[in-house]
């Protein structure tokens, strides 16, 4: 099929392309000359920083918000056996760093208007062997966290709050990723904060922070940059069959000047968000919820829901059409149940939590970097209304 673009952009507009400044630059290079590229002083600074930021007290950097992910649930001793609620609107590392501790996952449904989980279905999914709960604040936007706090004090739950979406997201001025036992938050080139690859853990406990440092470095009682420091050389002894998750000082020296400015560029997407709202009002289209009182929207995702009974075409269509008019999109996400190797392992059907089927089958995220010139957003919106012959 030929359908070539009514207007083309001249370069086609990426999804989630990362915003670079001279300042990480400058500190890459620094880094680079200076010698010291694993995890160091830099990677320690990031995590102060970022515990600053969040207001959370153990930060450890690590390779990967999927690590962040899986070394908490290590760390808190999930083990076979254990039932850990989560998502099916989600991105599939929640559910494998599940997977990979050994635990079962088990879904509980999206409220459909907020896109989060929602905590009337936690409840339906909790039974005896229920051990944790792993919320996504989807898109930014905060779960309802009194629910769902009231819910693990009830039941004894250990509650890991998956931020990938969600750095400058708040619940009454508290930041998402400090109401539970541990926040997981990622890096990767696509989110609000980058590092390339990279992650971080806030822990509540300090033991379960320092837990995580050892397993995310192969299991070693003392870190790389001790056993090479100018103290000359230690012993280090193996404690745990560990893994290979920390975070270098060239990825944190790129994610301390990422974080300076991520005021800055909250501010900027919400400026692109409200342009957004207001082009797409008469639109045959869902466009995302209004936040809730007295909470923050991270902002990470703008997303609209395509229904092929109302607009003039499906969601795939759609995707095509915006390829078409040079416009990068994204789809977050399939829901969970859809992909085959959850279904070959755990017998899922999608028809099971049909909010999340429903939102897999129609979202379609289009761009919303702080990157985006004036020119860029009037670009998609101009392809949005297009495509959807308005
Ligand atoms: C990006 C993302 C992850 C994984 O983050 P990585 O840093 O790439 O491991 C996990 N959960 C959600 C919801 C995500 O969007």
């Amino acid at each position: 099929m030929t359908h070539p673009p009514i207007r083309p952009r001249d370069r086609f507009l990426v999804f989630g392309a990362p915003q670079v400044g001279e300042a990480e630059i400058a500190e890459v290079v620094d880094t680079l000359r200076g010698g010291w590229w694993g995890t160091g002083p830099k990677a320690a600074e990031f995590e102060r920083r970022f515990a600053a930021y969040v207001g959370g007290t153990h930060a450890v950097a690590l390779g990967s918000c999927t690590a962040a992910l899986h070394l908490s649930m290590l760390a808190a001793g999930i083990k076979p056996g254990d039932e850990v609620i989560t998502t099916p609107l989600t991105f599939c590392a929640t559910v494998n760093a599940i997977v990979h501790a050994g635990a079962t996952p088990v879904l509980a449904d999206v409220d459909p208007v907020t896109m989060n989980i929602d905590p009337e279905a936690i409840a339906a999914r909790i039974t005896p062997r229920t051990r944790a709960l792993v919320v996504v604040h989807f898109a930014g936007r905060p779960c309802d966290m009194d629910a769902i706090t009231a819910l693990v004090a009830h039941h004894d739950l250990l509650l890991i709050e998956d931020c990938a979406h969600a750095i400058e997201t708040t619940v009454a001025g508290r930041h998402a990723g400090t109401f539970g036992d541990f926040g997981a938050f990622s890096f990767y080139v696509t989110k609000n904060v980058s590092t390339g690859e990279g992650g971080m853990v806030i822990a509540r406990d300090e033991t379960a922070a320092d837990r995580i440092r050892v397993l995310g470095l192969h299991g070693m009682s003392q870190d790389a940059w001790k056993r090479y420091g100018d103290e000359g050389y230690r012993h280090y002894d193996v404690v745990a069959a560990g893994f290979k998750s920390n975070m270098m000082d060239l990825q944190a020296s790129i994610g301390l000047h990422q974080l300076a400015r991520v005021e800055e560029n909250w501010e900027r997407r919400r400026a692109i968000w409200r342009r957004y709202d207001e082009a797409f009002a008469d639109l045959p289209l869902t466009l995302p919820a209004a936040p809730a009182p007295d909470t923050r929207h991270g902002l990470h995702l703008y997303t609209l829901l395509v229904d092929p009974d109302v607009a003039p075409l499906g969601r795939d269509a759609f995707l095509d059409a915006m390829t078409r008019q040079g416009i990068g999109t994204g789809v977050q996400y399939r829901s969970i149940p859809e992909h085959p190797f959850y279904r070959e392992r755990f017998g899922w059907h999608p028809d099971e939590w049909p909010h999340a089927t429903t939102i897999g089958e129609q979202t379609v995220s289009i761009p919303l970097s702080a990157v985006l010139s004036d020119g860029d957003v009037a670009d998609v919106i101009a392809a949005t209304r297009r495509v959807l012959g308005a």
